[in-house]
């Protein structure tokens, strides 16, 4: 089994769809950082739409930032991407966790807290584009609806599921961003949200055996609906000795000669938890 994202257009190109069964890379973020089962829900939906979002970005050199900067026992997430749809992020604390909600559901709101959402896209051009948005429930599918209408002014629908099992391993986690184009006619637009209103969630229709092509054609209400790309994403942290040199040297020389007080330096990625040691001699051939 393999996850996977496609891409589809419908209503003669008036309405896009990207569509993702993410469920191997939310399981894979969910053994890396030992996450409990509401961190894992709410990391998988960010991670998610990190594919989703990436995926859209043109050029390989592009990266996408996704952060999540709440009061709630989670503390902040963080999920980087690229055009590839390979997807890294970590939580503050993996192992928070609150009650379930009162329709059995897990709680992702109530982890989350109030706060914002900030999308960095940095596409290179001099600055990057940042965009902020305050948090509207903390549920994440919701915020980036509102991100999209509030920074983007695309109309758009947003969907993210994370089913997990009482062993807490990841059941099914997929997603879908739907966005329509300017100048689309009103009834077209009816149509759409009509069909999403009326829809299961992303991972019941998932569960119920539906396929994308089915999901999208489903959503979009509109049996043309084509697919035009397809991508493979992946749980992949990009991380080496040299990025972690360039991370030290920017700590500055006085930070430097103070590590040079221990016998060693060990540094952790975040995003995988691959540890770097650095000796001495090479702290002090930085500091050069
Ligand atoms: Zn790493």
């Amino acid at each position: 089994m393999k996850d996977k994202l496609l891409k589809f257009l419908s209503h003669v190109g008036m309405v896009k769809i990207s569509c993702v069964d993410s469920t191997l890379l939310v399981e894979e973020a969910r053994k890396i950082h030992s996450l409990n089962p509401t961190p894992t829900a709410a990391l998988g939906r960010l991670l998610t739409m990190g594919t989703l979002m990436g995926a859209s970005m043109k050029n390989e050199e592009d990266r996408l930032t996704l952060q999540i900067l709440g009061d709630g026992p989670i503390g902040s997430l963080l999920v980087s991407a690229n055009c590839k749809a390979e997807v890294k992020g970590y939580v503050a604390n993996p192992l928070a966790e609150v009650e379930n909600r009162a329709d059995g559901k897990l709680n992702v709101g109530g982890i989350v807290g109030k706060g914002n959402l900030r999308v960095i896209k940095d596409i290179g051009l001099k600055e990057p584009y940042i965009g902020t948005i305050p948090l509207q429930t903390g549920e994440i599918a919701e915020d980036f609806a509102y991100y999209f209408a509030s920074s983007e002014q695309i109309p758009s629908a947003v969907a993210l599921g994370v089913l997990v099992n009482k062993d807490g391993t990841v059941k099914r986690a997929g997603g879908y961003l739907l966005q329509i184009l300017p100048d689309t006619p009103e009834e077209i637009i009816k149509l759409v949200e009509n069909r999403i209103a009326q829809s299961k969630s992303m991972t019941e229709m998932l569960e119920s055996g539906m396929t994308l092509e089915q999901i999208a054609t489903y959503i979009s209400d509109d049996l043309n609906t084509e697919v035009v790309g397809e991508i493979e994403p992946v749980y992949r942290c990009d991380c080496s000795k040299e990025r972690m040199e360039r991370a030290l040297i920017s700590i500055g020389r006085d930070e430097l000669n103070n590590l040079l007080k221990d016998e060693k330096t060990e540094l952790q990625c975040h995003f995988c938890n691959k540890k770097y040691v650095f000796s001495n001699e090479e702290i002090k051939e930085l500091i050069k």
